[in-house]
């Protein structure tokens, strides 16, 4: 994987400047201030996030039993919802269970119209293994910018979405990240599947775009203010604890450790960390990264050249980009791994 030109670009101070206006700065302050103080967050239509007021229940007419359960999370929890939504939303009500019978590509379809409610101009591309679902988010009212997700949805409930997100600003395109987004490819790590319980194959699709917005949201935080706002996980270690390593390269010591304490990295685990063995954390985060270190993250090239024609490239298939999409398929089919 190659990335291209437009995965290099670097925020310069003139792009800064014209980022955001006054207001907007300051909202972005008051939310990241907000998520560090475990303040729930909402997401309005268009993607715009919001610190609290306190969460209203998402509908619970809109979706079926199981994907009530599934995106329980608190991104839909927080949800603000216009009354225009709710009184038009039964419309749109995705088939009911059962659907994963035969894959889940139905299921999002007949998500459609509601997801393009709170993201004008979404759409989802059919795949041989699932579906494309293309969106953008505005991420915060004054800003210069607009986020670009392109999630890969895979047709098997037993893989997990894979999504990759950019910045467009004057009609240039830029990858957000690498902070918080997986190796090698680059996608995005906007919550952890098994820890967060916020979202599962199946679950509703606008969920899973605000989850991607707040991530967004605190990606331009990072930007903007140096420090990544709110709770974060550092990658695994070999005994299942924050790997050291990670956490040194990626931290800033004013963020938040990953420990689950309130304290910041600084002041929390960031000593303990400094006193390993440099080389040899090092070492231990490349044997179990296929031999990559920390900066060898972009995406794809197939995904930032679809994204660089402003989307109207048609993604690559999701198994040529799907890593774990394609293990698995190779392992229903009797075939061995290429990875
Ligand atoms: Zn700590």
């Amino acid at each position: 994987m190659h990335p291209v030109l437009v995965t290099q670009t670097r925020t310069s101070t003139s792009k800064m400047e014209a980022l955001l206006t006054d207001d907007a700065r300051a909202e972005l302050q008051r939310i990241g201030d907000g998520l560090d103080a475990r303040q729930p967050v909402g997401v309005r239509d268009g993607g715009i996030v919001v610190l609290g007021p306190q969460p209203t229940p998402t509908p619970v007419q809109e979706k079926s039993d199981e994907q009530q359960q599934r995106a329980g999370g608190p991104a839909a929890r927080s949800r603000q919802r216009s009354t225009r939504r709710q009184r038009s939303s039964d419309r749109s009500r995705p088939p009911r269970a059962g659907s994963r019978i035969v894959g889940l590509a139905g299921n999002y379809t007949g998500q459609l119209e509601n997801v393009q409610r709170a993201y004008p101009g979404a759409t989802l591309l059919p795949d041989d293994h699932g579906v494309w679902l293309l969106a953008r988010s505005q991420v915060i009212e004054g800003s210069a910018r607009e986020a670009i997700f392109l999630i890969a949805l895979p047709e098997t409930p037993a893989v997990e979405p894979r999504g990759w997100a950019f910045w467009e600003q004057d009609g240039q395109v830029e990858w957000i990240g690498p902070r918080h987004t997986n190796f090698p490819d680059g996608s995005v790590c906007a919550y952890h599947p098994t820890l967060d319980k916020v979202w599962a194959p199946g679950g509703d699709l606008r969920t899973l775009l605000d989850i991607y917005s707040v991530w967004a949201l605190r990606h331009l935080h990072l930007t903007v203010f140096d420090r990544w706002p709110g709770r974060q996980h550092a990658m695994p270690d070999d005994l299942g604890r924050s790997d050291p390593y990670y956490r040194l390269t990626q931290f800033k010591e004013a963020e938040l450790c990953s420990c689950g304490s309130a304290r910041r990295y600084g002041e929390c685990c960031r000593p303990h960390d400094l006193k390993l063995p440099f080389l040899s954390i090092l070492q231990a985060f490349k044997r179990r990264n296929l031999g990559l270190s920390i900066v060898d993250r972009a995406p794809p090239a197939q995904i930032s050249a679809s994204i660089a024609q402003g989307g109207h490239n048609s993604p690559p298939p999701i198994v040529e980009v799907h890593a774990t999409l394609r293990a698995h398929v190779a392992d229903l089919s009797g075939n061995p791994r290429i990875d």
